[in-house]
């Protein structure tokens, strides 16, 4: 079981490796860099969503290790959630140059993508980090009709049906609103409090 879903992953990082149809897929070549497919456990309860790699992701291939990592981290240690517990993925798996927002092209072709990692993994819990990844998960399950800023949906917990059974979507804001604020530093980790029932 675990053997398949390592092989899935597997699959899809090999299918954005050659995703020539993403307008972001020619700036990784010319860059030397590479995707961010995920990192973590394939067995994990809680999946975090970001938005897209910024640069040291796309150097690495590896998901939140810049300055909004950290501040994930403290996130992670203020309530004892380790990371190799959790998956990290986001919704768009290049980076889009100068760390512009992803386009909605950009979400519309990658998006498929964190469907199956989803569906791979399993997650009893999906919480999304940013708006991007809180509209398109939102939208995902059903939920449209919910949506509203991130201001007013922060720290709330949505239930939703996946095909494997009932799921809970927790949305935070990216913990890179955190890096010179720390007011919105207070206010995510007052919310990742909600998480702390599912480590
Ligand atoms: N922001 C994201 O959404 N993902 C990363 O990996 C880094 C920054």
């Amino acid at each position: 079981m675990a053997d398949k879903r390592i092989k899935l992953l597997a699959d899809i990082e090999q299918e954005v490796i050659k995703l020539k149809k993403s307008p972001l897929y020619a700036e990784r070549i010319k860059n030397g860099t590479f995707p961010v497919i995920g990192g973590g456990s394939h067995r994990a309860k809680v999946m975090f969503v970001g938005e897209a790699p910024g640069r040291n992701e796309a150097k690495t291939g590896k998901p939140f290790i810049g300055s909004a990592g950290k501040i994930l981290d403290q996130m992670f240690q203020s309530i004892g959630m380790e990371r190799s517990e959790v998956y990290i993925t986001s919704i768009v798996k290049d980076r889009p140059p100068l760390n512009r927002d992803p386009s909605p092209k950009e979400i519309t072709i990658y998006g498929p993508f964190l469907d199956r990692q989803i569906e791979i993994i399993r997650p009893r819990v999906i919480a999304t980090l940013g708006r991007f990844s809180m509209e398109y998960v939102i939208r995902l399950f059903g939920l449209g009709n919910q949506l509203k800023p991130i201001s007013k949906m922060h720290g709330k917990s949505f239930g939703a049906k996946a095909s494997y059974g009932p799921i809970k979507i927790i949305t935070l804001y990216h913990p890179a609103v955190a890096i010179y604020n720390q007011s919105s530093k207070g206010t995510l980790l007052e919310d990742f409090k909600i998480l702390k029932q599912y480590i």
